[in-house]
């Protein structure tokens, strides 16, 4: 690449580039009869997934640790084209909260096809000055939650089996991960260490599960504009920084993340196991090296 381009491409901001247009097909019907769970589902990725499986035809679960009002709004637009849906509050950290809410779903809806292990937060600190509590809470909620979660829906895939008829596998699980399983974060010991977590907790899962025709993934956001990164994008100069770390030079949208999760979930992906679907406008890319390094 000639040196002037390149210092003029690492220069490119978001207002010089393209208009962005996002896509405007509906969500397929690809998981007609299917029942999911979703967790942390009534804001940012989880409320967009959970109404995305429901727009694909599925029955779901909106669970949630707080805010009863946002839950139902999630419920009522999930069940817009007919799918039903009903929110349950649940920490996914509680081992008894994880299992109630696994009864009533199953006893409710009769079965589990697609956990999504969405629930997640950040508690920032730098190294030195994080507690023992941000650690173990972050590690709590978002690797402890979802091996609880995980290990009830296989013991549910197991049981049942595959029927014919509503999906090619017993069960689908997406672990809903970062491109922090890979990218070390500074000042996020805790969080890179729970979705590193993740990766090798879905991979171990992938492997043992696989000949039940079980299937585990995960999904690595990049970027995405969500509450829990807010600071981020809230202002045009926050944005412009977090632009240079993505090639594709906008902000993920939850919509981007909930398209990819219900052809993961669906029979179109049937052969995919233990992968990380890294959804992060190139994040992963090194983006430093982008005009030539
Ligand atoms: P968010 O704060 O908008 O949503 C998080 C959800 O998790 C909320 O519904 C919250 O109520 C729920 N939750 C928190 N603690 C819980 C608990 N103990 N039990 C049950 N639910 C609980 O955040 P988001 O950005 O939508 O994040 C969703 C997931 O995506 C997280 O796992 C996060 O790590 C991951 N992620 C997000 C981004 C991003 O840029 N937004 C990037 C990479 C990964």
């Amino acid at each position: 690449m000639p040196p002037t381009y390149a210092k003029e491409l690492r220069n490119m901001m978001p207002d010089q580039l393209p208009a962005i247009h996002m896509p405007g097909q509906k969500v397929p019907e690809l998981l007609r009869g299917q029942k999911a769970l979703v967790t942390g589902a009534n804001s940012g990725i989880g409320k967009a997934v959970a109404i995305a499986l429901g727009h694909a035809g599925a029955d779901v679960v909106v669970n949630y640790v707080r805010g009863d009002e946002q839950a139902n709004e999630v419920v009522e637009a999930t069940t817009q084209f007919g799918a039903k849906a009903y929110a349950h509050r649940a920490d996914v950290s509680s081992e008894s909260d994880v299992r109630i809410m696994f009864e009533k779903m199953i006893s409710t809806f009769g079965t589990i096809d697609i956990l999504v292990n969405n629930a997640g937060l950040q508690q920032d600190a730098k190294f030195e000055e994080m507690t023992l509590q941000q650690w173990q809470t972050v590690i709590n909620i978002n690797l402890t939650g979802q091996f609880l979660c995980a290990r009830e829906a296989v013991r549910e895939f197991k049981r049942r089996g595959v029927v014919p008829g509503v999906s090619c596998a017993a069960g689908k699980i997406i672990c809903m991960s970062s491109v922090h399983e890979v990218i070390p974060w500074a000042g996020h010991a805790n969080y890179a260490a729970s979705k590193g977590g993740v990766m090798l907790l879905m991979k171990s899962i992938a492997q043992e599960v696989a000949p039940y025709r079980i299937r585990v993934n995960s999904i690595g956001p990049g970027a995405i504009r969500t509450p829990i990164n807010r600071t981020a994008w809230e202002t045009p100069d926050a944005y412009r920084d977090l632009c240079r770390l993505i090639p594709y030079k906008r902000i993920g949208e939850p919509g981007d993340i909930a398209r990819a999760a219900v052809w993961l979930a669906s029979d179109q992906a049937d052969y995919i196991t233990g992968t990380t679907l890294f959804i992060d406008g190139g994040m992963t890319l090194y983006p430093g090296f982008e005009a030539g390094g």
